[in-house]
């Protein structure tokens, strides 16, 4: 349950406000307990407001996109956790090459879009789980292309939960994330090429059967758990250490791809944190390779 004094705090947020709202449902893994508050805003203007007080109040908050990257402890997470899945977050719109998207709109609805207006480019995020807000901060991708190339401007809430935008210059996409020194990423505008919808859609079938090969299957809930050591391969390293197909409690490594832990109904979140640590100490002892996470644990 919330603290009263969280509420107080947020009394005015009750329209939009939940206290002790599960999490799990928000999330790729769908494990993990409530949050203390959920805001989940309908307006800029409600966003803006519930921003401003937690600014003003110093009360922390977290921001859930579609969870591929989160996991969250089975007691749930403290504090205030900010969703941006309501109409205004999540809407796609394009005139001639250029294609604006909200925070909250999830890659697989921008991709649509981009392919029936006839714009190409983003085909190989074809199947990542992920809104446009979380794919930018962690500049989702692979090796051959990442989100961040094709933006070209966002608007984001600033330290004053006031709107600003900035322009391509103003932002640095690195392979692990964007830097952004503001705390709310609200849209983006991303530059595409034209192309015939067939050639678009025969480029996406393409990039999905290459992206669904390597793979967990699609209808087990999984994270991709660690960040591929400097010059190495996290899911290479796991091999070889023998733990494909590992299973602690409810939680496994992926038997498709070792970098991926995959969970059975009635896991918890408990199973994978200590299925994590097996794998880090089997790396550790056997390559002296500390395993550092991608994921972010709540
Ligand atoms: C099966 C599977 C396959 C994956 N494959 C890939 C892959 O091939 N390549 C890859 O790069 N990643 C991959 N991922 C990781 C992940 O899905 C992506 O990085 C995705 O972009 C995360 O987006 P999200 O909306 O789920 O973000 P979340 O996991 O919800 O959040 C990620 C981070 O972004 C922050 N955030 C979210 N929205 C906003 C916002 N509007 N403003 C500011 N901050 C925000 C969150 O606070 C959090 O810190 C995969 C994940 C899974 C589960």
């Amino acid at each position: 349950m919330a603290s009263t004094n969280l509420l107080a705090e947020l009394k005015d947020f009750a329209d939009f406000m939940q206290s002790g709202a599960p999490l799990a449902p928000f999330t790729q893994l769908k494990i993990g307990g409530p949050a203390e508050v959920l805001l989940q805003p309908r307006s800029l203007a409600e966003l803006s407001a519930m921003m401003k007080r937690c600014l003003d109040r110093q009360l922390g908050f977290r921001i859930l996109g579609s969870g591929g990257n989160v996991l969250v402890h089975d007691e749930g997470v403290k504090g205030i956790i900010l969703r941006l899945g309501a109409p205004a977050f999540t809407q796609i719109t394009s005139e001639g090459s250029r294609l604006s998207a909200g925070g909250g709109a999830t890659l697989a609805a921008v991709i649509a879009h981009a392919t029936h207006h006839g714009l190409t480019g983003l085909e190989s995020l074809v199947g990542l789980p992920g809104t446009i807000g979380g794919a930018l901060l962690l500049n989702a991708g692979d090796r051959n292309s990442d989100i961040g190339q094709f933006v070209r401007r966002v608007d984001v809430l600033d330290n004053q939960a006031a709107v600003q935008t900035r322009e391509h210059d103003e932002l640095r996409f690195t392979s692990t994330g964007t830097i952004l020194d503001d705390p709310l990423l609200l849209s983006a505008e991303f530059k595409l090429e034209t192309d015939r919808a067939e050639t678009i859609v025969k480029r996406l079938r393409k990039a999905w059967i290459q992206y669904k090969a390597t793979q967990p299957y699609s209808y087990q809930a999984s994270a991709r758990i660690f960040k591929n050591p400097p010059g190495l391969n996290a899911a290479v390293l796991i091999e070889q250490t023998g733990l494909i197909g590992t299973k602690v409690g409810a939680a496994q490594v992926s038997e498709r791809h070792a970098n991926y832990i995959v969970v059975e109904g009635g896991a918890t979140a408990r199973d994978v944190l200590r299925l994590i640590d097996l794998i880090r100490t089997r790396v550790q002892n056997r390559f002296h390779v500390e395993l550092e996470l991608a994921i972010s644990v709540w």
